[in-house]
């Protein structure tokens, strides 16, 4: 009974699982390419043979239809071979992004960036580096310099290094690559903030009020550390419980509890609020 039942759905399933892995098939193939030169190419000549193919079935040119079949026939194999590199990349990026070379990356990554804001803050260069998380900057990211690097911290000391075309600014990180450099933040609108801090940290505090990002700062002028996060901020961290609060905060598995986290790192470290004075 159950067996006949199968047999009668099985063709349905079967023609469902089909359009199920072609979509996705599709989706991951323009998910990678999005926005790449690649895509564009690609977009371009699927166009052109469409177009042609059409022109052809319409007036009825025997030779050239004959010569686009066998162009749609090769068309798979060109495409493996002219994306090749685009194809590669996107091969590489499902193969590593698993959990655990996620959450080594992200330690590499933090490891990188408290050791660029030890050494700055040691030579009292100001710098000012900011984390996006869930919620996207694109407007600000393309309002700086486009950078699509790993994370490293002689690049992040050469980048805030004084006299340098990228110095001004802050850099933004994203899914552990810096993205960009020079980049203009929102500075808070808290009127609560104490006076005695600048336009540096009050960016850290905007940008953290605005999205969900973590902000590093490193003051030019005490060569103090500052976290923020949420519309808050705490300054005067060691390297130390920088790396510590950064590996709590960015810790991919604990994106939902960033509030609870911040508390508690609030709380633990004497600190004041953005409201409380400096
Ligand atoms: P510091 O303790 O380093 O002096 P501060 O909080 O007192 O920091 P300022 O002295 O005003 O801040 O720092 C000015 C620098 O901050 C600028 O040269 C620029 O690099 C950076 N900055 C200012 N405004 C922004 C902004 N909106 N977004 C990003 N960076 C900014
Ligand atoms: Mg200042």
């Amino acid at each position: 009974m159950l067996a006949a039942n199968f047999a009668v759905v099985w063709p349905y399933l079967n023609m469902a699982l089909q359009v199920a892995i072609l979509f996705i098939v599709i989706y991951w193939g323009l998910f990678y390419l999005r926005g790449t030169r690649a895509a564009n190419v690609l977009a371009g000549i699927v166009i052109a043979l469409l177009v042609l193919t059409l022109v052809t079935d319409v007036l009825k040119f025997a030779v050239l239809s004959e010569l686009l079949d066998g162009l749609w026939t090769v068309f798979p194999i060109a495409i493996v071979v002219m994306f090749h590199p685009e194809l590669r990349r996107a091969f590489a990026q499902i193969g590593s992004s698993n959990p655990f070379s996620r959450k080594q990356r992200r330690e590499e990554t933090i490891s990188e960036v408290v050791t660029a804001v030890s050494n700055m803050s040691s030579s009292r260069t100001g710098a000012l580096i900011v984390f996006q998380r869930q919620i996207g900057m694109r407007a600000i990211i393309s309002s700086g310099i486009r950078l699509d690097s790993r994370v490293n911290h002689k690049l992040l000391e050469t980048i805030f290094s004084k006299n340098t075309a990228l110095h001004d600014g802050g850099v933004t990180i994203e899914n552990d690559k810096i993205i960009a450099a020079h980049c203009i933040y929102p500075l808070s609108q808290n009127y609560e903030i104490a006076p005695s801090l600048g336009t540096r940290h009050r960016a850290a505090l905007g940008i953290s009020e605005e999205t969900d990002a973590v902000a590093v700062v490193v003051s030019e002028e005490k060569g103090a550390i500052s976290i923020a996060c949420r519309g808050n901020i705490i300054q005067n961290i060691s390297a130390e419980k920088l790396s510590r609060f950064l590996k709590a905060l960015l810790a991919p598995e604990q994106q939902s509890a960033i509030n609870d986290i911040f508390r508690r790192i609030d709380e633990e470290t004497q600190t004041q609020n953005a409201g409380s004075n400096v």
